[in-house]
């Protein structure tokens, strides 16, 4: 359940526009909610579509518990309708059976909202169709057409609706949401360090393949700092093993970057920026291993071996290079 405040230090400036419509008593026929995925764009059209619905709203804030907003929260309200890509797209009959729900008088009241998600995917007919829908607005009717990509939209569509940018989160606020969320604290960090997508930040917090990461990262860091000889083969029976696609290497060399950083942090007395929180005696340990220039190396040797895999040099020789040039 979110509030407008919480939605505005999340999105600042698209959550200040949806809240001045309601104390201007102007909401528009039509938005297009356009920003990357994870940046909050469904939370938001929910919280709008409860406040357009809310009888008790205050300002405009639902008051969360009256029976619009909890039909609107359990998803069955009978005047919001979803409409969402069946299979790659979203077809013409998706739009003809919304149009031909609206002819009939709500319930309640007249008030109706639909969500289009992944509006960008409507198939060219549907497009047209959902036009002409535009172009006959009636006063009790608001639209909210999501998209990660608006520019692949018909432009006569576009021009229909008030745009609301949605944009990257800061790790910060990405990392204060996944504790909001129930996310431990020290992987809040590490998640928010890694992606400003918050879909992304849960999915991972969730994956197991992940928490692996996470461990062979220190393991392989307990290798190199204790058994150096051993590195290379750690490498090929316990690293390789984990990582099958490009962008899984990636990702380990992501957080094997932000290990070194935090050294560098460490040295720095940035404690504040460290990442690994739970690793302060493991970090003190490394400081004996590396000097605070050579750290800095390490980190440009990983940075180059993310290169090198974006160039599709085999992994099997990056990764052992790489192994090589951090036991130094
Ligand atoms: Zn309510």
């Amino acid at each position: 359940m979110q509030t407008w405040e919480e939605m505005k230090e999340l999105q600042p400036l698209a959550g200040q526009m949806l809240m001045n419509s309601f104390k201007k008593d102007r909401i528009s026929h039509a938005y297009l909610f356009q920003g990357n995925r994870g940046t909050g764009k469904k939370d938001m059209a929910l919280l709008f579509a409860k406040s357009i619905f809310c009888k008790e709203r205050e300002g405009a804030e639902p008051c969360q518990h009256c029976r619009d907003c909890k039909r609107i929260d359990s998803g069955n309200h009978p005047d919001l309708h979803w409409i969402e890509p069946d299979g790659q797209s979203i077809k013409k009959e998706q739009i003809l059976h919304l149009q031909k729900e609206f002819t009939y008088t709500g319930l309640e009241s007249n008030r109706k909202v639909y969500i289009i998600v992944d509006a960008d995917r409507m198939t060219i007919n549907a497009s047209n169709r959902l036009l002409k829908f535009l172009e006959e607005p009636s006063q009790q009717t608001t639209a909210m057409l999501l998209t990660e990509s608006g520019q692949t939209m018909l432009d006569t569509i576009r021009s229909r609706c008030q745009l609301l940018a949605f944009q990257p989160l800061n790790a910060k606020r990405v990392e204060e949401k996944l504790v909001q969320e129930g996310v431990s604290e020290s992987n809040a960090k590490l998640l928010a360090s890694l992606t400003n997508n918050l879909t992304e930040a849960l999915e991972m917090n969730e994956d197991e393949w992940f928490a692996n990461v996470r461990k062979l990262v220190i393991q392989l860091i307990e290798v190199l700092q204790n058994k150096p000889n051993e590195g290379l083969l750690f490498i090929n029976h316990q690293w390789m093993p984990h990582f099958k696609e490009r962008t899984q290497i990636q990702r380990g060399l992501d957080v094997l970057m932000l290990w070194f950083q935090d050294v560098i942090n460490q040295y720095v007395d940035r404690d504040d920026a460290i990442v690994f929180v739970t690793e302060k005696e493991r970090l003190n340990q490394a400081t004996m291993r590396w000097s605070r220039q050579s750290a800095a190396a390490c980190l440009t040797y990983v940075l180059e071996a993310k290169q090198k895999i974006n160039q599709n040099v085999h992994p099997n020789l990056v990764m052992e290079q790489l192994t090589l040039q951090l036991q130094r």
